[in-house]
């Protein structure tokens, strides 16, 4: 029998570009801590995830809790808007005509995340949300208990170095696409199992797998 395929997207930067407003959250976030704002590029070099090891490298000794509600205001503010990343409907089209469970597990306040999957209509695609967790690593072994979810049979798709991580610490497959928040350099230096541009190209690479009748005997 042709086994199913769980499918776990990362949110940010893998099926949504919400890089704008984000910057700008988080910009607001030192300008209310007296400190220099970072452009782009200053940006895309310091952030990195869990949150915490972000804000307690830029801004150390601050509590995060009290950090959050500046970042939060100053995100739903932004005139900065989030969008849907090119092929990721196609993505999540392709998975749920061929009956692929999908899950997100992401780090982005799930206020935020919930009103861009209702946004983008992206709701429906996902059998499972996880959203606002603090640390992925330790999340994915609950994810995958409490879903059933076989890890040999389980990919995680995401753009950071952190999620490259966690698909390991999980023992499922690692996909990292270029759509987000790191560059090929950074990427590789954990070594993902696959990295590709984009979702139609890992929708290229996986398909004739997916779709050979041996393997749909
Ligand atoms: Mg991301």
């Amino acid at each position: 029998m042709r086994h199913l395929t769980n499918f776990i997207f990362d949110w940010s930067g893998t099926l949504v570009d919400d890089l704008p407003p984000v910057i700008d959250a988080t910009n607001a976030v030192l300008a209310h801590c007296g400190r220099p704002i970072l452009a782009r590029e200053d940006f895309l070099r310091e952030f990195e995830l869990p949150f915490a090891r972000f804000y307690e490298r830029l801004l150390p000794g601050q509590v995060l809790a009290a950090l959050e509600p500046v970042f939060h205001a100053a995100f739903v503010r932004s005139e900065e808007k989030a969008t849907l990343l090119p092929h990721a409907r196609d993505f999540l089209r392709w998975c749920q005509a061929q009956g692929h469970r999908c899950f997100v597990l992401s780090a982005a306040h799930p206020d935020h995340l919930a009103a861009q999957a209702r946004e983008f209509a992206l709701d429906s695609y996902f059998e499972s949300i996880h959203a606002g967790i603090r640390d992925k690593t330790e999340h994915i072994h609950h994810l995958l208990e409490h879903h059933a979810l076989r890890p040999e049979h389980t990919t995680f798709i995401g753009d950071m170095t952190h999620d490259i991580e966690t698909a390991r610490h999980g023992g499922v497959h690692s996909v990292a696409v270029l759509t987000g928040y790191q560059d090929a350099a950074r990427l590789s230096g954990v070594n993902p199992d696959v990295m590709v541009h984009n979702l139609a190209e890992l929708l290229k690479l996986i398909r004739p797998l997916d779709e050979d009748p041996v393997a749909a005997n």
